[in-house]
């Protein structure tokens, strides 16, 4: 049986990026989107946790999602500086990024805290946009395939299903730096990827979308959004200006 590939996502990851000013950003890809015709992927802007409230009014009752870009696993108590999946969806958000890795370099964060951020995620009805990849290392020694299959393993819970989670594969050497692996490169890994979903999460796994990121702009949007297993792209840097992140999106259309 064959099934129909999944809407694209294009997700922009602002990191620790954006001040009440950037909400006009926002507002420009919002308003783009108002004008785009059938076939327009899914749109989201992941904002700091500050940026939540008023980017939630910002895209209100438009083609805009929002998510956020870290969860606590727990729904409340004495974690003072987190915030929990519930408060991320009290804000209008639909999504959680978990298990970036800045956030499991900066934080220490394992495969098992990541798999319960997703787990949080889920049961705040949250759709858990949960991220992989290898370091530079891992790539040149050939080690690439079995990080992702361990990090799949480890991170993902078993309440996935095609509409609450998202994997973004980011190979950790590709971000922010301007490199990106070959069409090639990208293309195996996600084919792996999908092999290890299909077989997990069985039958979903087949619909459950991949999005490549690292490095993604304009000028190699294209290429990268029509590979195979491909579903989408996680954006840093190039989602912080609207006139990079349409034109990301513009590969679609
Ligand atoms: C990211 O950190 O999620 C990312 C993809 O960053 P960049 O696009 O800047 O490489």
């Amino acid at each position: 049986m064959t099934t129909a590939p999944p809407r694209p996502l294009v997700a922009g990851n602002w990191k620790m990026n954006g001040l009440a000013s950037a909400l006009a950003e926002a507002a420009t890809v919002r308003d783009a989107l108002g004008r785009a015709g059938a076939g327009a992927p899914e749109v989201m802007i992941c904002p700091p946790a500050t940026l939540l409230a008023p980017l939630a009014a910002v895209a209100q009752g438009s083609a805009l999602a929002m998510g956020a870009q870290d969860c606590h696993a727990s729904a409340s108590g004495a974690h003072t500086g987190d915030i929990s999946a519930e408060m991320i969806k009290d804000t209008g958000a639909t999504a959680v990024i978990v298990g970036h890795s800045e956030r499991r370099a900066d934080h220490g964060e394992l495969d098992r805290v990541v798999r319960a951020k997703a787990a949080a995620a889920h049961r705040a009805g949250l759709t858990a946009i949960v991220c992989i990849g290898e370091t530079k290392g891992e790539r040149l020694a050939g080690l690439t395939l079995g990080v992702v299959d361990r990090q799949l393993a480890g991170s993902l819970p078993e309440t996935v299903t095609a509409a609450n989670t998202v994997v973004a594969y980011e190979p950790i050497w590709a971000i922010g730096t301007g490199l990106t692996p070959s069409p090639e490169d990208v293309a195996e890994v996600h084919q792996a990827i999908r092999a290890h979903l299909t077989q997990r999460f069985s039958p979903s796994g087949g619909g459950i979308r991949i999005l490549y990121g690292g490095s993604v702009k304009p000028a190699n949007a294209r290429e990268l959004l029509s590979l195979p297993n491909v579903n989408g792209a996680l954006v840093g840097g190039a989602s912080l200006k609207a006139d990079d992140f349409l034109a990301i999106i513009a590969a679609y259309v």
